[in-house]
Parts: structure tokens; sequence; C-alpha cells
């Protein structure tokens, strides 16, 4: 049987369905290939912070800067590596990114008001409001579709449960 679609997309994580999304809302026919038995690549086991940024859920809660300061900092971060077009584009993007899938999605963030930057003795580092993380949902709403989730590992998990910080936990 042969089948048309406007995009194929390969991988079913962050990567993967997030052109997946973006493009069916676009109004393309996409179809995702995964060669798992289960969706969510590596996105599945991580942190799933998502550094934006910015963004409008982080903007919410009152905490607001210039595009000049997250700037400073990929670029004291990336040296040499450091590519302007490149940088801007993200910046640009990410805020609009975040925007888009909590209006267009069920999904729902939650503002890492108090996640600083990793490198914190950079220029340009931030003491929080760059990250969400997405607000925890009822895996019933799948119904049998919640059987195509990878698991968690072993490692990350208590009595099967994810252990997580939470959006105001900062490291000591
Ligand atoms: C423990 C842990 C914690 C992390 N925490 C964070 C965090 O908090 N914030 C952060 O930003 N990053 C974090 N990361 C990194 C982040 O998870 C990855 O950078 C990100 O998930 C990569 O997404 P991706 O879509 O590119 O790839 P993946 O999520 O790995 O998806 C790739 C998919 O493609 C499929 N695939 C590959 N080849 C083929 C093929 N030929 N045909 C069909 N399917 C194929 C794979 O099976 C997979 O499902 C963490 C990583 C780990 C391991």
């Amino acid at each position: 049987m042969t089948r048309s679609v406007d995009l194929v997309v390969v991988g079913s994580g962050a990567g993967g369905l997030s052109a997946a999304v973006t493009a069916a809302a676009k109004g393309l026919s996409v179809t995702v290939l995964e060669k798992a038995e289960v969706l969510g690549g590596t996105t599945a086991w991580s942190g799933g912070w998502i550094w934006a940024p910015r963004n409008p859920v982080v903007r919410r809660t009152g905490i607001t800067e210039p595009a000049e300061a997250p700037r400073r900092y990929l670029q004291a971060l990336l040296g040499n590596r450091f590519e302007p077009e490149r940088v801007d584009a993200f910046l640009a993007a990410a805020p609009e990114m975040v925007g888009f899938f909590e209006s267009l999605t069920a999904l729902e963030f939650e503002a890492g008001t108090a996640i600083p930057d990793t490198y914190g003795q950079l220029p340009g580092a931030g003491t929080g409001g760059r990250s969400v993380i997405a607000k925890p949902f009822d895996g019933r709403k799948l119904g049998e579709a919640i059987e195509l989730l990878r698991l968690p590992t072993r490692e990350t998990t208590f009595l099967g449960m994810t252990i997580q910080a939470g959006p105001t936990c900062a490291p000591s």
C-alpha cells in the first residue's frame, strides 16, 4: 500500500515530535517513523528542562530581561564557536516556541524561576527564570496510547514515579 504525506519525520524525541506537531499545526499531513517499540527517545528519560530565555511563561511570573543578557552568557560559554546569527535566531525563536506549544497544544509549562544557569560564573549567567518544564499531565487522558510511552529508567525513579526537580528547586 502506498501512502502519500507532506512530511516524514524520523524519530519521536523532542526534536522529531516538535517538528511533527508544528507541521501538523500548519496544515501538513505528517507521518512519524520510530525504530523503537516505544515513543520518546532520550527525551523521555531526560530531566525535561527547556532552556528558553525570555519565554512567556517566565515573563508572566514578572521576570523580564533584555535578550542581551542570555546572549552574553552564550557568547562566554561558546567562545570561538559562537555564531551570532544562529544564537540570535535561537533567542528569537525560543520564546515563540514556548508560546506556540502552550497556546496550540495540551502542553502546559511551569517556570523555573529559581533554576540558575549551569555556569553561574560566566558573564550574563541567569540566577533563574530562563527555563520551563512541562506541568504534570494526567496519563489517563491518553487512553491505550499510554502504553506507547517509554518508561523512565530505574535509576531516576522511586516506586515507579520519576524523581524530578520542581520549578523552584535550585541546586544547593
Ligand atoms: C538523564 C538525562 C537527563 C537530561 N536532562 C535534560 C534536561 O533537563 N534538559 C535538556 O535540555 N536536555 C536534557 N538531556 C538531554 C536531552 O534529553 C537530549 O538532548 C534530547 O532528548 C535529544 O532529543 P532528540 O529529539 O534529538 O533525540 P531523542 O529524544 O533521542 O530521539 C531520537 C529518536 O529517534 C529514534 N531513531 C533514531 N534513529 C532512527 C531511525 N533510523 N529510524 C527511526 N527512528 C530512529 C530513536 O529511537 C529515538 O526515539 C538529558 C539527557 C539525559 C540522558
